[in-house]
């Protein structure tokens, strides 16, 4: 079966692509999303594999609290972190939106800290991440929130991708990455690389430099903290694109959400896909300070690694805000009708958007 449409661009993918002054696409993309009836082609490897990983972790979460000695829980979280960052700022912010450059030091650093992670090289990463915001919640999105939080999470990764997501990724410009020696040795030599520094490293090193078990250096650090990194991703895909406030842009499905940030450290996803080209995950700067891959790509920024970081005027965010947010901006039901000016004025409340704004 062939595609039934051709995939339309349902989101901005770079500043290049946007259409208005308030850098939106200038058309109601709400009626583009859609998931036509379809039947899944398995992929039972994926299935079990993905069942191994979460029973051995649940036993993994047992010895976090029973046998792990502390240096191995600390390890664990260490190298979750790395991870992060690698993915984060690495394949996502850098490679995916090109929302700051980096020099070969860093980009080589990040590529070595995704690998570990262990979610696909750079190269597809950075494609399906594209195809994922340009056709955002249609067919052609390769975890389209449309059909189901389980989908949008991992179900997508347990079948085959569906001939509208195979055709939208064609029509994703890649050559930048083909012009990027880092990500293209790691396509490589990523089927060497990636067992190593996920799996064999993070169970070697415990049992090698503090005397950890066998057993407690490969659940913990390595298959839990695996499927934790896996799960903070995937939790972005499905509940930062069902729950939530969408301040910046109500026909988009993704939202922001304190509690998938919480857990994530990364859940402004409104913000994020009304301008994916901002290195920043939110305007707000404590949630960036507090957000390990905003802070490291800052930290970068200082010492001459990362430069020309990116990032839309608050004149900007207020425009498109106004225009299509949900009214939730900066302070949540503010535009309520039984919140009164009257009321505002009692309790001293000053919107901060006004107050910015004057
Ligand atoms: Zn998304
Ligand atoms: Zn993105």
């Amino acid at each position: 079966m062939g595609p039934s449409v051709d995939p339309v661009p349902s989101g901005v993918l770079f500043e290049t692509d946007t259409q208005t002054p308030d850098l939106a696409l200038d058309k109601d993309v709400s009626k583009l999303k859609n998931a036509s009836p379809r039947q899944h082609e398995y992929v039972w490897f994926n299935i079990f594999w993905f069942l191994y990983l979460h029973i051995v972790s649940l036993y993994g979460i047992y010895l976090v609290f029973t046998s792990a000695k502390w240096q191995t829980n600390v390890f664990a979280f260490v190298v979750h972190l790395m991870c992060a960052i690698g993915i984060g700022a690495g394949s996502h912010r850098l490679w995916t939106h090109r929302s700051y450059k980096a020099r070969t030091p860093l980009r080589t650093l990040l590529m070595l800290w995704q690998t570990m992670g262990f979610q696909d090289c750079i190269f597809e990463w950075a494609r399906d991440h594209r195809t994922h915001h340009k056709y955002a919640d249609t067919d052609a999105d390769p975890h389209n929130a449309e059909r189901g939080l389980f989908f949008s999470h991992m179900g997508w990764l347990c079948c085959k991708k569906s001939p509208e997501v195979i055709e939208g990724g064609k029509r994703i410009d890649l050559s930048d990455l083909y012009n990027d020696p880092v990500v293209m040795f790691q396509k490589r030599h990523y089927m060497k690389m990636m067992p190593v520094l996920c799996f064999v490293l993070p169970t070697v090193i415990p049992v090698y430099f503090w005397g950890e078990s066998w057993l407690n250096a490969f659940c913990v650090p390595t298959i839990l903290r695996y499927t934790c990194g896996i799960n903070v991703v995937w939790s972005i895909n499905s509940f930062a694109h069902t729950f939530g406030y969408r301040p910046y842009d109500k026909s988009l499905n993704p939202r922001d959400n304190i509690g998938t940030w919480m857990i994530c450290v990364e859940g402004f996803h409104n913000y994020h896909h009304a301008f994916p080209w901002d290195y920043r995950a939110t305007e707000y700067p404590l949630y960036n300070m507090l957000t390990p891959t905003i802070t490291f790509i800052e930290l970068m920024a200082k010492i001459g690694q990362a430069y020309d970081l990116k990032s839309v005027s608050p004149d900007i965010i207020k425009q498109r805000a106004q225009r299509t947010g949900d009214g939730t901006h900066y302070l949540w039901g503010w535009d309520d009708p039984e919140f009164t000016e009257k009321l505002k004025s009692q309790l001293g409340v000053v919107s901060n958007c006004e107050k910015k704004l004057e």
